[in-house]
This record gives structure tokens, C-alpha cells and sequence, in this order.
């Protein structure tokens, strides 16, 4: 095999609750993953020089060693002294720095493809326990579909498929450093956390109406005073009909879930003329069986 291509998916979080700062620096997180349709392309090849190019379609994505699928490259090539090179190819789709885990997504789809790619014979658990060292969102991009996922968010639980849904996911033009919202965050002064035991429940029954009333993310009590542009693109989606609309991650890509795709394709179009965002997709969820197919 000389080549393979792969899709990485990009995550929503249904319920996001920030529960400690640790001494080390990091939050204890408490974290509802789900993976959606939206996703970049991973291209990985075999090369004749022993070197690791990516390239990408984005202007502003760093193509070297900044880029979390030239470190997954770098990190399986170094321990299994692979000494031929592999050129990526990302084209991106997944909002970058949006709150979607899209540069985890990548990481993971290149130490998965390497994997293959050179026979290495990792299995799910051992990539993920590379994956944890280049992020904390790695290993759930590895596993993908629904998980509960605390500590970091390292520590992972499947869960079960959520009932089918339309999926809008909308990126205001606005950038928000995850640096800038965890700094800011101070979950002992948070008034209201996310009801996570309920949305688990609302998995297990396959309710969405359930699960769209307990979509609930800490974070946008850091975000929106800052940028009241997302809680207008979160009310314009509640508007139209959505049954829930939160944003994902630190932000600022905001979700929203209908239980009607003509409505979701309605709201999607009233949303793009309505000049409140800068990506914009109609998807659905991505269930674990169908991820990496
Ligand atoms: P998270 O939800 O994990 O906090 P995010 O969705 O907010 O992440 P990403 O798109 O994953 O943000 O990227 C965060 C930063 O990582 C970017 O600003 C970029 O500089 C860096 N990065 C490195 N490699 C990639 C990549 N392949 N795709 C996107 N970002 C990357």
C-alpha cells in the first residue's frame, strides 16, 4: 500500500461542564462527545525522501512541525525508525480553532493511516495512548461516535448512539483562543452546570427532544459577554424551529439540532443570507460504526 485517504470527523459537545482547575494548570473536564458529518480529508502517501510534508488548502494553517498531523507523522516515525517519508494533504472543512477538535481530528486520522499505511500493527488502545501525548481531545478522535469523556478529557466512556437528528453547525467570522476561555473560566463560580446523567439518559432512550432541552455548555458564560454574536446565532437558530442550539468546545461554532431536515434546510438558508456566519453545514450525527468507514 502506498497511499491511503481517510476522513477526520469534527466533534460537538451535547453537554461541556468545566468541574476544577488542577495544580498542573489543566481543568478536570465532564464532556458528552458526539462526532458530526463535517470533516476534513486526509490524504497521507509514501514519498522517495525521508521527510514529512503536509500541505493544506487553509492560508492560515502552519504546514510543518505546528501541525498536529506532521507531529502524529513524526511521533510513529521516530519509534518505529520508519525511515521513508510520507507527504500529507489536509483539506480543511472543519472550522479551524472553532471549538470542533478539527487539528485532534487530523492528528488522529494520520496516526491511524500511518498505522496502515506501514503495517505497525497498533491496535485502537495503542494509538490512543500516542494520541493522548500530542492532545487531550486525541484519543476521543480515535474512538469517535458518542463518549462521555472526563479528566482532561482523556478518560473515555462509550455511550450509546444518539436518535437521528439535522445537524446545523455555524461558524461566526469571530476568532476565540482556547487559551483566552480557559484562563477566563472559574467553574466554582459557575452558577449552573450541564445536566450530564439526563443527557446520557436521553442517549439510552433515543430521545431527542430530551436531549436537545439539556444541551448545555460552561463555557459560553465566558464567550458570549465577550462575543454577543454567538448567542445571536444560537437565538436566530432557535427561531427557526431548532429544538436546542449550544456552542461547541471553547467556541465560537455554535450547534443546533432539528428533528426535521426541511426546517434544518429552511433555517440553513435563512441563516446564510443572514450574513451571521462565516462556515455554515447541514449534517447529521456520526454514529462509532460508521466512523473510519
Ligand atoms: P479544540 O476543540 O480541541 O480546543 P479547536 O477546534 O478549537 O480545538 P483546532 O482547529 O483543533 O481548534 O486547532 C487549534 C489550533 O491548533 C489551531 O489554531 C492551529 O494553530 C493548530 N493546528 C495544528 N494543526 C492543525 C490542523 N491540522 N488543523 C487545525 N488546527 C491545527
Amino acid at each position: 500500500m502506498d497511499k491511503i485517504q481517510l476522513k477526520a470527523y469534527g466533534k460537538i459537545n451535547l453537554g461541556l461542564d468545566v468541574l476544577r482547575k488542577r495544580s498542573d494548570g489543566y481543568h478536570d473536564l465532564e464532556m458528552i462527545m458526539q462526532s458530526v458529518g463535517v470533516y476534513d480529508d486526509v490524504f497521507i502517501e509514501k514519498i522517495e525522501e525521508n521527510k514529512i510534508v503536509v500541505k493544506t488548502d487553509s492560508l492560515v494553517l502552519e504546514n510543518e512541525k505546528g501541525n498536529l498531523a506532521y507531529m502524529a507523522a513524526k511521533l510513529l516515525q521516530d519509534e518505529f525508525e520508519i525511515h521513508q517519508g510520507v507527504q500529507i494533504t489536509l483539506y480543511k472543512r472543519i472550522p479551524i480553532a472553532g471549538g470542533m477538535a478539527g487539528g485532534s481530528a487530523d492528528c488522529a486520522a494520520t496516526l491511524k493511516g500511518i498505522n496502515e499505511l506501514f503495517s505497525l500493527g497498533l491496535s485502537q488502545e495503542e494509538l490512543m495512548e500516542r494520541g493522548v501525548k500530542l492532545g487531550a481531545d486525541v484519543p476521543y478522535c480515535i474512538l469517535g461516535g458518542t463518549a462521555l469523556a472526563e479528566g482532561i478529557g482523556e478518560k473515555l466512556t462509550p455511550l450509546p448512539n444518539p436518535p437521528k437528528a439535522s445537524v446545523i453547525i455555524a461558524k461566526p467570522p469571530i476568532s476565540v483562543s482556547t487559551a483566552f476561555v480557559y484562563g477566563r473560566i472559574r467553574p466554582e463560580q459557575l452558577g449552573k452546570h450541564p445536566d450530564t446523567k439526563g443527557i446520557m439518559e436521553a442517549l439510552e432512550q433515543k430521545s431527542l427532544k430530551q436531549l436537545a432541552s439539556l444541551l448545555f455548555n460552561v463555557m459560553e458564560t465566558v464567550t458570549i459577554p465577550e462575543y454577543p454574536i454567538i448567542e445571536e446565532v444560537k437565538q436566530f437558530l432557535l427561531a427557526e424551529g431548532a429544538l436546542g442550539a449550544i456552542m461547541s468546545g471553547s467556541g465560537p461554532t455554535v450547534f443546533a439540532l432539528f428533528d426535521s431536515e426541511e426546517k434544518a434546510r429552511q433555517a440553513y438558508e435563512r441563516l446564510e443570507s443572514a450574513n451571521l456566519t462565516e462556515q455554515l453545514y447541514l449534517t447529521e450525527f456520526v454514529d462509532r460504526e460508521s466512523y473510519w468507514k
